[in-house]
């Protein structure tokens, strides 16, 4: 089935500000013959995330689950009837950055006390009853696994007054629940939830629980539904994707994660498969078999190292050396040609040494990364690491230390991205560039940003562009060819992975 399209260029930004418009102004009800409008207006939602894609992908179901409710979603704050902040509390700050936020939305409170503001996701779980204490306006506060309920919650705080609801335990997966995309041709799908590792340094695991694997046939379902809706793009989602159907059919089949990438490849629509993250110690030959062997699976895999020092890494409890982080990254190069590689890195984890931090580079220059995230370690409470305060690395020497770690990177990633002149890559368009709307931007199967000219290409189309030009961050190309499909299929490699 054609997807709905929106024409690119500066008449389509036009185009979509019109429809906000006037979807604001929307009203459900009559009009009297006055012309006046005498129903009820429809309410308008304002969702802001705080943190990953798994938080992204939970907002979307918010905004889904509120539009069947019949409310509109608005970006513009001060006009909204609810407010839902999606929180995080991975990243640095995230509970100050919240309660900053929540003192500023006082004032919006006391202005319209008929606003509801709710606080959701992963710091709201942790935090629970805190949250109503330090900001006592808040109306709703939901848990990462009840925001199925968050309508339902809504209504009953406006009759009942304030209410906190966290469960311990997930009710239902938030991609079961109806959504409201962002955009039309690309859709993320959690197929796990949680976490069964326990890094020393995460708050995952006590704020998602144990890892769920959600069940292969209702994935697939979901994708062949997003795929007659005009999908083209597959992120599959979870803490650790790799271990994902461990917990499936005791006695039964039970899938692996191989097993999952083989049966969305063969959904008729999808283009492209993308997955995060896998964990180093899980990635078993069965993934990057299936990996080499799907046409549909980008040629793209983001393994978080955090560390190169196995003494860091045994500290971290991240269950592999750096020696075997490398075998398992060579195993996956070898059987997959041109596979790009991003990463996560932690500079300054507690107790680090000079010692650690240049085995950190000898790993960043041994695995010569497309790209990497690189963080400063900030204790989150509730984690181990956040006990280690003995052994906190002092803020120079972390600056220093992620100065140099940040230049390797950018010049390993330059490089790569200069290899790539001449090339012809096949890029998916997004849509138009940020900073020139008559420019288009899309990404490699690789995951590299491309931007180039070209008439008549919509969101989810996907093109070959010869790379004419490299920057650090991005590439630069002229368009040859609009292309239907991915354009190889590859062959059964035998794989090894020790
Ligand atoms: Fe956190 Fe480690 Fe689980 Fe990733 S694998 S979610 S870092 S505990």
């Amino acid at each position: 089935m054609a997807p709905s399209r929106r024409l690119i260029g500066r008449s389509a930004v036009q185009t979509r500000h019109c429809v906000r418009t006037m979807g604001r102004r929307s009203l459900r009800g009559g009009a009297d013959p006055t012309g006046l409008y005498t129903g009820p207006v429809t309410r308008r939602f304002f969702v802001r995330t705080y943190g990953c894609q798994m938080n992204e992908h939970d907002s979307e179901r918010i905004a889904g689950l509120l539009v069947e409710e019949g409310m509109e979603p608005t970006d513009d704050l001060e006009s909204a009837d609810v407010v839902v902040l999606n929180t995080c509390c991975i990243r640095e700050n995230a509970d100050n950055k919240l309660y900053g936020h929540l003192q500023r939305l006082k004032t919006l409170k006391d202005d319209r006390p008929e606003v509801q503001i709710a606080v959701g996701g992963c710091l709201a779980q942790k935090d629970r009853d805190l949250v109503r204490e330090r900001a006592p306006h808040v109306d709703v506060v939901f848990g990462t696994h009840n925001l199925a309920h968050a309508p339902e919650l809504l209504t009953r705080a406006a009759l009942e007054g304030p209410i906190v609801e966290i469960l311990d335990e997930h009710e239902a997966y938030p991609s079961a629940l109806p959504a409201r995309r962002e955009v039309d041709h690309s859709a993320w799908i959690t197929i796990q939830i949680g976490c069964d590792n326990s890094c020393a340094f995460c708050i995952v695991p006590s704020v998602r629980g144990k890892e769920v694997s959600r069940r292969m046939g209702d994935i697939i379902h979901e994708i062949e539904t997003l795929a007659a809706d005009g999908v083209v793009e597959i992120t599959l989602l979870g803490q650790n994707v790799n271990s994902y159907g461990r917990d499936l059919g005791a006695g039964q089949y039970r899938p692996q994660f191989g097993d999952l990438l083989r049966a969305v490849d063969a959904v008729d629509g999808i283009e492209r498969i993308r997955f995060t993250s896998p964990h180093p110690k899980d990635l078993r030959a069965e993934t990057i078999a299936a990996m080499a062997e799907c046409r549909t699976v980008c040629e793209h895999l983001h393994l978080p190292l955090q560390s190169g020092s196995d003494r860091t890494l045994a500290r971290m409890h991240r269950g592999y050396t750096a020696e075997r982080y490398l075998e398992r990254l060579a195993a996956a190069r070898a059987a997959i040609p041109d596979l790009a590689v991003t990463t996560d890195i932690i500079v300054g984890f507690p107790g680090e040494t000079d010692d650690d931090f240049e085995r950190t580079l000898d790993v960043v220059t041994a695995a010569e990364y497309d790209a990497a995230y690189t963080f400063v370690f900030s204790p989150r409470p509730g984690t181990e690491a956040a006990e280690m305060f003995d052994d906190f690395v002092p803020a120079d020497v972390v600056k220093e230390r992620m100065s140099r770690l940040t230049e390797l990177v950018e010049r390993i990633g330059f490089a790569k991205h200069q290899a790539r002149i001449g090339r012809v890559e096949n890029v998916l368009v997004e849509g138009p560039s940020k900073k020139d709307p008559d420019v288009l931007s899309g990404r490699t199967r690789g995951h590299k940003l491309v931007h180039f000219r070209a008439e008549g290409l919509f969101p989810g189309d996907c093109a070959d562009v010869r790379i004419t030009s490299a920057a650090s961050h991005f590439l630069r190309g002229e368009y040859i060819a609009r292309t239907q499909a991915a354009p190889r299929r590859r062959v059964r490699i035998p794989v090894e992975v020790v």
